[in-house]
């Protein structure tokens, strides 16, 4: 309550239309209960004089003819407290604290400047007044023309491009020529490079890397990952069928592969708006393949702009498989005998598939019928049926510990598992071999970017390098759970370093 009088007070204070009023004998008389609320302030805090009343004395004071008289007589009335009204001893509004006088009317005015917008527009006229308006060729060219000729030849092709790209100005000092000299076949690589630039500024196009082009997206957000087999364009492209000018693809398993403008419209599709690509949910996928026994799940993930792909194979595996049953198992005869399940391009330099073959060597033998027979079988029966094989297997130090390829960012684990068989119901449960390869596709900006390239045989990387101590596999698991991964080993997939590729007669 006190403090709305107060405010009502201090306003009515400044309210000059109101101190000119008030000097009247007759509006003396009716803001009389203004003094009877001073009065009542007074009472209340003594240490605060009723400073609106002296003020507005103090205008009265002003205003009239004889203020001097009147301000000496307000100053020897001051010395009687019971008349508060005409107590001048300070005519200032002064702060408690630090004893500064306080101006409400300035206060007032910087507040309302401070807020306003247009101040600052009128300000920075202020600032310029007087200096001409230049365009950007005017300022650009305080610069001397042979200093940013300099600058221009420190640029490559695709920089000064995107610099001539720009604004006008900078495109009169770099000139057309580089826009030009990009379409020179050696210059390929820059001009992806220039072009792939202006990826966020178009969502309905996707770049063609064999033509450097921007094709028109046929089947704008509906892309569906299909079996290699089938053909499924996603934009047209006048070098579809020229094998001179493929698209890259990575195989995946058998019979999928995962073409580059998908791994593009993913990234987009994360990087931009979901307008611009595909959402990273509908490329993971299940599914059994008809012409094996093998089933797969892929995975994809985001992780600092690269994109991080798990992929789960499993196969249900008969125990002591003979040589030709473990080449049938893991080859396809109709990919040139590449492994049914995830492999990069150097699957058959080092231990690969001898841990894979190992780990299948661990699925216990069941009871030989031809050895269960006669005395000597019953024998062999009861020790079976005391020393019955534990479902779990625990593999060897050979074929458990994760392994990673050296050459490329892919990373392999090998497990045995006890997996429930819906088609064979003599025998629900059986032991299957499961092979889960992670691996980093890259950012996409280019098929000859490093990890795209790497896994797809086409560049050199060193993994031990450029990954260290962090997991392909660790850093992909932690983006859906929070709980660690089973702790694994990870040592090198090819440690003697052999590249002797198919002539290695290990894999097979
Ligand atoms: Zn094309
Ligand atoms: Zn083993
Ligand atoms: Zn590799």
């Amino acid at each position: 309550m006190g403090e709305t009088i107060s405010r009502k007070k201090s306003f009515g204070f400044l309210n000059p239309f109101r101190s000119k009023k008030s000097w009247s004998p007759d509006s003396r008389t009716t803001s009389v209960s203004e003094y009877s609320i001073d009065e009542l302030k007074l009472e209340q805090a003594p240490s605060r004089p009723g400073n609106k009343l002296r003020k507005k004395s103090l205008t009265n004071l002003r205003a009239t003819p004889s203020s001097k008289s009147l301000r000496k007589k307000a100053l020897v009335q001051s010395k009687h407290p019971p008349l508060p009204a005409t107590r001048v001893e300070d005519p200032y509004d002064r702060d408690a604290q630090t004893g500064e006088r306080k101006d409400h009317t300035e206060m007032l005015h910087s507040l309302a400047v401070r807020g306003s917008l247009e101040s600052l527009v009128e300000k920075t006229k202020i600032l310029f007044a007087g200096i001409p308006p230049e365009t950007g060729e005017q300022f650009l060219s305080r610069f001397p023309p042979g200093a940013w000729e300099r600058i221009v030849d420190h640029l490559d092709l695709a920089d000064a491009a995107s610099l001539a790209f720009s604004c006008k100005a900078f495109r009169d000092i770099v000139g057309t020529e580089a826009w030009s000299s990009l379409n020179a076949e050696e210059n390929h690589d820059y001009k992806t490079d220039f072009l792939g630039r202006l990826d966020p500024d178009l969502p309905d196009h996707l770049l063609c890397f064999p033509c450097a082009i921007y094709h028109l997206r046929t089947q704008m957000g509906h892309e569906i990952l299909r079996p290699t087999n089938i053909a499924n364009p996603i934009f047209n492209c006048p070098n579809a069928f020229n094998l001179e000018k493929k698209v890259s693809r990575t195989r995946l398993v058998v019979g999928r592969t995962l073409p580059f403008p998908f791994l593009q419209l993913i990234l987009r599709g994360q990087k931009y708006s979901l307008a611009h690509g595909i959402p990273i949910e509908s490329m993971n996928r299940r599914y059994r393949d008809s012409n094996s026994e093998w089933s797969h799940q892929f995975r994809f993930a985001v992780v600092h702009g690269h994109l991080l792909v798990r992929v789960i194979s499993s196969a249900f595996a008969e125990p002591a498989l003979p040589p030709a049953g473990l080449r049938k198992l893991l080859y396809s005869p109709n990919e040139r005998f590449t492994p049914y399940f995830s492999v990069c391009a150097h699957w058959q330099d080092g231990e690969l598939m001898p841990s894979v073959k190992c780990a299948l060597s661990h699925i216990p033998k069941p009871l030989d019928p031809l050895d269960a027979s006669g005395v000597a079988g019953v024998a062999a029966h009861v020790k079976y049926r005391l020393h019955r094989p534990s479902p779990l297997i625990t593999l060897c130090s050979q074929c458990r510990p994760m392994r990673r390829c050296p050459k490329c960012p892919s990373e392999y684990l090998i497990e045995l598992r006890m997996q429930e068989d819906r088609r064979d119901p003599s025998k629900l449960f059986k032991h299957a071999i499961v092979l889960t390869r992670w691996f980093d596709l890259g950012d996409g900006s280019s098929p000859r970017s490093r990890e795209w390239a790497a896994c797809n045989g086409d560049a050199e990387y060193d993994s031990f390098a450029a990954l260290g101590r962090r997991a392909i596999s660790g850093t992909f698991e932690s983006q859906f759970t929070v709980d660690q991964i089973p702790g694994q080993n990870i040592i090198s997939m090819n440690p003697e370093g052999e590249d002797r590729g198919e002539a290695g007669h290990n894999w097979y």
